[in-house]
């Protein structure tokens, strides 16, 4: 595995694997249990907004997932609710002003803390009560824990007559093609996502000097929305694939 960038929120990393592998991690990465709000109770809303967009709202803020949590259906507590399977958060607030996902109080801790739920005006009150719990994002993209998508790295082969002209480089989007010393350089072929600019404008009665195909290894970037770390997404991804394979036998 060949690491690019990695920090707590993106890594993206360039492996030989299989399409077929590689889409099955993708997958499974919806079946990591991530924490979300699922049920608000209000008690008081004097805002524009009706409950149900606040209630939506606050089901899409980022919650950082405890590791030591249980699904519900899992739970001991056969599904009922418990302190090992929910969380709740309570929010009272009185305008003016923005209300910030800050403003929540309970155990669950917002990624962003300046996330805004709502905005009040003087004398504007907002009460409720909201219960977070572990979901998976097959059941509800709020429960996914970021975004994983994949594509092939790009072989690039440069033609002889490529350095006369020079047009492919000044055609690259991206900028990874240079005229130095005489001859195209390749400066980061990880960075080519096959838009086949260069091509384009070197074609000649159909043939061109250059020529771009997609090559066997495979670039992954996988970028948390911040529940869990970025690498924790790919760990726990592949752990879901392995217990779904379990399965089989
Ligand atoms: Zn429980």
């Amino acid at each position: 595995m060949k690491i690019i960038q990695k920090t707590p929120e993106k890594i993206i990393f360039v492996e030989e694997a299989k399409e077929s592998l590689a889409n099955a991690i993708r997958r499974s990465a919806l079946e990591i249990p991530i924490l979300a709000v699922d049920e608000v109770e209000f008690s008081k809303n004097d805002s524009v907004l009706y409950d149900e967009v606040i209630a939506l709202r606050m089901g899409l803020l980022p919650l950082k997932t405890p590791k030591d949590m249980n699904l519900r259906e899992e739970c001991t507590c056969k599904n009922e609710g418990c302190s090992k399977c929910s969380v709740q958060l309570k929010l009272v607030a009185k305008g003016p002003g923005i209300i910030y996902a800050k403003d929540l109080n309970g155990k669950a801790e917002a990624v962003y803390e300046d996330m805004p739920i709502v905005s009040l005006i003087e004398e504007q009150e907002i009460e409720l009560v909201a219960t977070a719990r572990l979901g998976k994002g097959i059941e509800h993209t709020k429960f996914s824990p970021g975004i994983f998508f994949y594509r092939n790295v790009a072989e690039i082969e440069i033609g002889k007559g490529c350095e006369k002209c020079a047009d492919c480089a000044k055609a690259c989007p991206q900028g990874i093609l240079k005229l130095e010393k005489n001859k195209i350089e390749v400066t980061d072929k990880y960075k080519c996502d096959l838009c086949e600019a260069c091509v384009e404008v070197c074609r000649k009665d159909g043939e061109s000097e250059i020529k771009i195909s997609p090559g066997k290894e495979l670039i992954f970037t996988i970028e948390s929305f911040g529940q869990i770390k970025a690498d924790e997404i790919l760990a726990r991804a592949v752990d879901v694939l392995i217990d779904n394979l379990k399965e089989l036998k």
